[in-house]
């Protein structure tokens, strides 16, 4: 029988684990992780990538614990996978576009899954969710997507913050940089509760002081002094990426990028 996890290229999937109950899960097509935290008595996935292949089948290659589906927001390179499983937890905002997918290949490719109307269940900031010895809890953030969360393990002092944070470069419409000074701020004041980041795309674990330079780049931006650099192009990100508009402005502070996308 052919693997659904092995294409013309090789394996779809990668996996790793980065701590004592914790894996990350590496899509082989763009530097992109998705996580599974495990608990006594459950485990949590945060986010599901495209929908390429059998990503449940991976899941399942490292835990048999029953899994809670979460998605840090509700872009579709996030909850392409949720279809595996028949619910997924994410923000109100993240439910209204989680089933659109970017174009009508994924959508088939969704349609195809044991769920492709799986049932959806929100979330919200301060929410607690239990997997037997292993805490986590839902931040609200948001800038990138108005409807991102970042995820707190509280056992394994990780943070999880999606796409709001990220060393290629966070993806932000001309407007929502305030938000995003004010996510920022708000997981700053967090930081005493977790020892580093782990974010969606082009590398994982970040010291958290990454949030300092976000800080700071947000801030420079909104008054006008931030550094712009001659292209957009960078890593994870062609200047003229599709999607977004493609193209955009990039800005940097220190080890904080943003590319203002429209
Ligand atoms: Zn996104």
């Amino acid at each position: 029988m052919t693997d659904p996890n092995v294409n013309e290229q090789g394996y779809i999937y990668g996996k790793f684990q980065t701590g004592p109950r914790t894996w990350s899960i590496m899509s082989k097509s763009a530097p992109q992780f998705v996580y599974l935290l495990i608990g006594d008595e459950k485990a949590a996935l945060i986010d599901t990538l495209y929908g390429y292949g059998d990503l449940r089948k991976i899941v399942e290659s490292i835990t048999d614990k029953p899994v809670m589906v979460f998605n840090t927001h509700g872009h579709f390179d996030h909850t392409g996978g949720n279809s595996f499983w028949p619910e997924a937890y994410m923000s109100e905002y993240a439910a209204k576009e989680a089933k659109r997918a970017f174009s009508e290949e994924l959508q088939k490719i969704a349609e195809s899954h044991a769920y492709p109307d799986y049932e959806i269940h929100t979330v919200n900031d301060g929410d607690i969710i239990e997997l037997g010895g292993h805490t986590l809890e839902i931040i609200k953030i948001g800038a990138h997507s108005p409807g991102s969360i970042a995820i707190l393990d509280k056992t394994e002092r990780i943070l999880y913050a999606g796409d709001e944070l990220e060393a290629g470069q966070v993806l932000l419409g001309r407007t929502s940089v305030p938000e995003h000074l004010e996510s920022m701020e708000k997981l700053k004041s967090r930081e005493a509760e977790f020892d580093f980041i782990n974010s969606a795309h082009n590398g994982t674990h970040l010291t958290k002081d990454y949030i300092d330079d976000f800080i700071e780049l947000d801030r420079q931006y909104i008054a006008g002094t931030a550094k712009k650099l001659d292209s957009a192009a960078g890593f994870g990100w062609a200047d003229s990426a599709e999607g977004f508009g493609g193209g955009g402005e990039r800005y940097n502070y220190n080890r904080a990028y943003f590319v203002i996308i429209r």
